[in-house]
């Protein structure tokens, strides 16, 4: 039976985590939708044209390590905004979420655009400062060069354009269960995203 989790929220709040263990946990496949956007940002970084680069995307595509830079996130986000892209996507994540074994599908319109009558659907956020901070010991990490300032900037750039765009904006769905992590250990958020799921399986 297909049965999806849809799981939104701003960059760094924690969703990619959340989402894979919620997945190991139930048995369910994953897909990381910000890879799609990410996988057309890149193309745009190297010339090729926003829209052709979605309608043309393959799943090869969304393989490449480079897809995890800030420069790809911010080309994501810019991409992310035209209404031509975002419809050439679609179709694959409506497919994906309805794989017989279960899905997980994480991102920023999943349940209120691709998924609105996903069974589960969670909200994930945190403050940008404590995203940011993550983000940044994430790249350090990674041996990127960059600053505090610099991620934090770029996380509430980001923020700015998702939530505000006039295509399925950033938004929690009406019935998603909200989840704020700026307090909680992984392990804390994960075990809270997994009783709201428990819960919504009693309930499908
Ligand atoms: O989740 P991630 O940070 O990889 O997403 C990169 C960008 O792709 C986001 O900032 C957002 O602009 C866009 N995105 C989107 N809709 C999704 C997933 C990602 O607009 N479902």
């Amino acid at each position: 039976m297909p049965f999806t989790i849809a799981i939104d929220g701003p960059a760094a709040a924690g969703k990619g985590t959340i989402s894979k263990a919620v997945a190991a946990h139930f048995g369910f496949a994953h897909l990381d939708t910000g890879l799609l956007y990410r996988a057309v940002g890149a193309k745009t970084l190297k010339g090729v044209d926003a829209i052709q680069a979605a309608r043309a995307l393959t799943p090869k595509d969304l393989e490449d390590d480079s897809l995890r830079t800030p420069e790809v996130a911010q080309a994501a986000s810019k991409v992310a905004v035209i209404a031509e892209v975002r419809a050439a996507l679609v179709d694959f994540q409506r497919a994906f979420a309805q794989r017989s074994g279960g899905a997980v599908l994480d991102g920023r319109d999943i349940g209120t655009v691709i998924c609105p009558d996903a069974p589960a659907k969670l909200f994930v956020t945190a403050s940008a400062e404590v995203r940011a901070e993550r983000r940044f010991r994430e790249l350090e990490g990674k041996g990127h060069q960059t600053s505090f300032a610099d991620v934090l900037a770029d996380v509430i750039a980001r923020d700015e354009r998702d939530m505000n765009r006039a295509e399925a904006p950033l938004k929690p769905a009406q019935d998603a269960v909200t989840i704020d992590t700026s307090t909680l250990t992984i392990e804390k958020a994960v075990a809270a995203a997994i009783d709201v799921i428990d819960q919504k399986r009693k309930d499908a």
